[in-house]
């Protein structure tokens, strides 16, 4: 039916979406991206996805993160950069935000109150810079009814208890689907309502469901990985729309690369990190 709202996402509705580099191509022509991620006992959190936004293809990257996590993440993850918050243990404090072609805010980031007023902030100052919000970022939305204040343009990416956190529930997988193209229409959103078969809702109302990805991503950190994903394609230039259906397509072909050698009960999120290049290829 042409008509439906609903789609398939598979390989074929990528074609030609990816950007070539050309031979002379530099660092600057691909972005800088920005994750404010990591609190104390969570600084993997924000490893997991600033590695898988480097191997997503992000000129550069910052992260954001508690003075505690300074160190953890200069020696875990060279490649990236490195931005101190005052505060030792949480988020608490924006920085300059001019430099950044995408924001990816929320993982193992914690609720905290001063966490809350940086997240305010950040609603405040974002503009119509490319966003995705994720995990506690999320879960500090749904705790102060501050769903109006997401703007309008930009990702978010929650699990199921987080979608119902935000949106509330529907009494059956039908009207949950609606519930889910519902708010990404009202809202303007991007929503990526994780799970298997990933649902992509587009501000528009169309719902594309993804089909790679297998149960051993049913692990910890898993969604932090497309956090990242999500977060490098943006800073590159993709659009929306594109970053959605390729980060989620690509996150799922990376984890069904690593089931393929590791089988589902051995696959870590750092094994689908370490497969998105094979999955770019
Ligand atoms: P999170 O709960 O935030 O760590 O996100 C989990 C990630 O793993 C999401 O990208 C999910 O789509 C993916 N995932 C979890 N369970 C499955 C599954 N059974 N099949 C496919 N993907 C899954
Ligand atoms: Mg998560």
């Amino acid at each position: 039916n042409a008509e439906t709202p609903f789609h398939y996402l598979t390989l074929n509705d990528l074609g030609g979406v990816l950007k070539l580099r050309m031979r002379h191509a530099h660092k600057g022509q691909f972005g800088h991206a920005l994750l404010i991620a990591g609190s104390q006992g969570m600084m993997g959190a924000a490893l997991l996805s600033g590695r898988a936004a480097l191997r997503s293809g992000t000129g550069l990257l910052t992260i954001h993160t508690p003075s505690c996590g300074y160190s953890i993440l200069q020696m875990g993850l060279p490649e990236a950069m490195v931005s101190s918050d005052r505060h030792q243990f949480n988020f608490s404090e924006l920085p300059e935000m001019s430099k950044y072609t995408a924001i990816g805010i929320g993982c193992g980031l914690g609720t905290k109150d001063f966490s809350i007023r940086g997240l305010d902030e950040l609603l405040g100052a974002i503009g119509q810079k490319p966003l995705v919000l994720d995990a506690d970022a999320l879960n500090i939305i749904a705790q102060q009814n501050w769903q109006n204040r997401i703007p309008r343009g930009a990702i978010i990416s929650p699990h199921p208890k987080e979608f119902t956190r935000l949106f509330g529930t529907a009494p059956d997988d039908f009207a949950g689907l609606e519930l889910l193209r519902a708010s990404a229409i009202k809202y303007g959103l991007y929503i990526i309502r994780k799970g298997a078969n990933t649902a992509i809702a587009l501000p528009d109302g169309q719902v594309w469901f993804n089909s790679s990805g297998n149960p051993g991503m049913a692990t910890g950190g898993s969604g932090d990985v497309l956090t990242g994903v999500l977060t490098g394609l943006l800073a590159q230039g993709y659009t929306a729309e594109q970053a959605c259906k390729l980060g989620v397509f690509l996150h799922g072909l990376a984890g069904d690369l690593a089931a393929e050698s590791l089988g589902h009960e051995a696959l870590l999120a750092s094994d689908i990190v370490d497969h998105l290049g094979k999955a770019f290829q």
